[in-house]
């Protein structure tokens, strides 16, 4: 029987280029004869455009990218991410059903992020042999849905308004405010929750982690008497990291520029696919930057007051222009030692490039995989969604990054100087990259051991 899989991605790049990759490693490597890829959007020709920089290849008949189109213009998308891109997925049911519906020869294998587990329903009702979810960020983040479904009201509630340690079985404890918005996880608790039952309805879970970078839940995770029971049975697989190859040949001003500069000399900013700063913030990162001394790439987006994730779905934002909410005279100032791109930068291809020494990112997980498997250390500034508990992974377990301190409103530009610093010029930088090349080695070589495991068993059999 031929295997073909039919893949959905819940709207953002975070979600499209891991859904993307998993397509391509099921095709190449585990057996699959044809992958169909639906990447769900409220803006088709910008996703195409995002895509289309990360993914050059030929149109493949055995590899199809289809776009599903949403209308968002009646839904009330001020709510918090996870909330908007779940009530998104939640209208775009219908569309998914009837697209996969169609497909020729019937999919045998359905798979959809986290973020569309309500989706799952499609494989039901069309009768479709496997089911599964994938996990675009880490197993903590999964554990922490899991774990936070199976308690009882009074439980949980007593659990978030605590000050003490959140103890998921078989995981480190650690305090919930130190990775978690406690408000703002209240406000998504029933999206969350919901997930998280859906979760364990799945024939297994897929998890765009590795041992080397999340040993003790992964192993929580196998063991039935910690996280294994609470997902009920339903395998967990980590099967990271799941990244985008840097292409070798790509052209781009940015890689120009690089290539003129000494090895580990740049830093490179950026906040991912939606991160927006305040003007006020965008204001004092470029005085910080400026003053540190340090060349630097930086992806420079427009200001957003209210939403961290803004540019991610707001038109406006993302129409206006960037360049007009940095200081006078910075670019002037600062043309000899950095660049400014707008908006959208090649960032594998950057992160890959021997300039580049450090990475001042927003930690959504995609990012944080690209840095470890190009073996750049970090300077975590968290955004928004479980950004904070990404942040903490690399700076307080795996000593990869130095955390900007995002508790008390703006950083400020020494803040910025002497961060950057830690990670780019003190003893402790050097720790961080020594640490992070011993894990770009050690992923490295789980991921060959992932090509080279029958996946496909996994994916079809139980
Ligand atoms: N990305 C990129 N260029 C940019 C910004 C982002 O290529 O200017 C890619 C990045 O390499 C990553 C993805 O978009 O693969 C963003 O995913 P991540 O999980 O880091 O953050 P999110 O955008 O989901 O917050």
């Amino acid at each position: 029987m031929e295997i073909h899989g039919a893949l959905v991605a819940s709207p953002g790049m975070g979600h499209a280029v891991p859904i993307l990759e998993l397509g391509k490693h099921l095709l190449n490597h585990h057996g699959f004869d044809r992958v169909t890829v639906f990447l769900v959007t409220d803006d088709v020709p910008r996703s195409k455009s995002l895509i289309g920089k990360t993914l050059t290849e030929e149109e493949d008949p055995k590899f199809v990218i289809r776009f599903i189109q949403l209308d968002v213009s009646g839904q009330d998308l001020t709510g918090s991410l996870l909330t908007k891109l779940a009530e998104m997925m939640r209208k775009a049911i219908p569309q998914i059903k009837s697209v996969v519906m169609e497909l020729e020869p019937k999919p045998s294998v359905f798979v959809v992020d986290l973020l569309g587990t309500e989706a799952l329903i499609v494989a039901k009702e069309l009768e479709i042999m496997k089911k599964h979810v994938l996990v675009t960020t880490s197993a903590w983040f999964l554990a922490l849905t899991v774990y936070m479904a199976s308690l009882d009201e009074g439980t949980l509630f007593k659990h978030l308004s605590s000050n003490g340690a959140l103890l998921i079985p078989g995981c480190t404890p650690v305090k919930f405010d130190r990775v978690q918005d406690p408000s703002g996880y209240v406000r998504e608790l029933a999206e969350s929750q919901r997930i998280g039952l859906e979760v364990v309805t799945a024939d297994g879970v897929f998890v765009n982690t590795c041992h080397s970078l999340e040993p003790v839940t992964i192993r929580s995770f196998l063991d039935h008497k910690n996280l294994g029971l609470v997902m009920k049975g339903v395998p967990v697989y980590p099967v990271g990291p799941l990244v985008r190859p840097a292409e070798p040949d790509l052209k781009h001003e940015v890689l120009d520029w690089l290539d003129l500069q000494a090895k580990e000399s740049v830093v490179y900013v950026s906040f991912g696919s939606g991160g927006s700063l305040t003007a006020e913030q965008t204001m004092e990162l470029a005085y910080g930057l400026e003053l540190s001394g340090f060349r630097f790439v930086w992806v420079v987006r427009p200001p957003a007051e209210d939403d961290p994730s803004a540019s991610m779905f707001d038109k406006a934002t993302n129409q206006t222009e960037p360049l007009d909410f940095l200081p006078e005279g910075f670019l002037d100032r600062t043309k000899d030692v950095g660049l400014v791109v707008k908006t959208w930068a090649p960032q594998e291809e950057i992160l890959a490039h021997e300039a580049t020494g450090g990475f001042v990112s927003h930690c959504g997980w995609n990012s944080v995989l690209e840095s470890i498997v190009n073996g750049v250390p970090m300077i975590a500034w968290p955004l928004y969604s479980e950004q904070k508990m990404n942040a903490w992974l690399v700076s307080e377990e795996l000593k990869i990054a130095a955390r900007v301190d995002v508790g008390n409103g703006i950083v400020k530009k020494e803040e910025i100087v002497e961060v950057v610093k830690r990670v780019m010029d003190e003893e402790e930088g050097k720790e961080m990259r020594e640490n992070v090349m011993e894990l770009k080695k050690k992923t490295a070589e789980e991921a060959v051991k992932n090509l080279s495991t029958p996946q496909a068993a996994y994916f079809t059999q139980n």
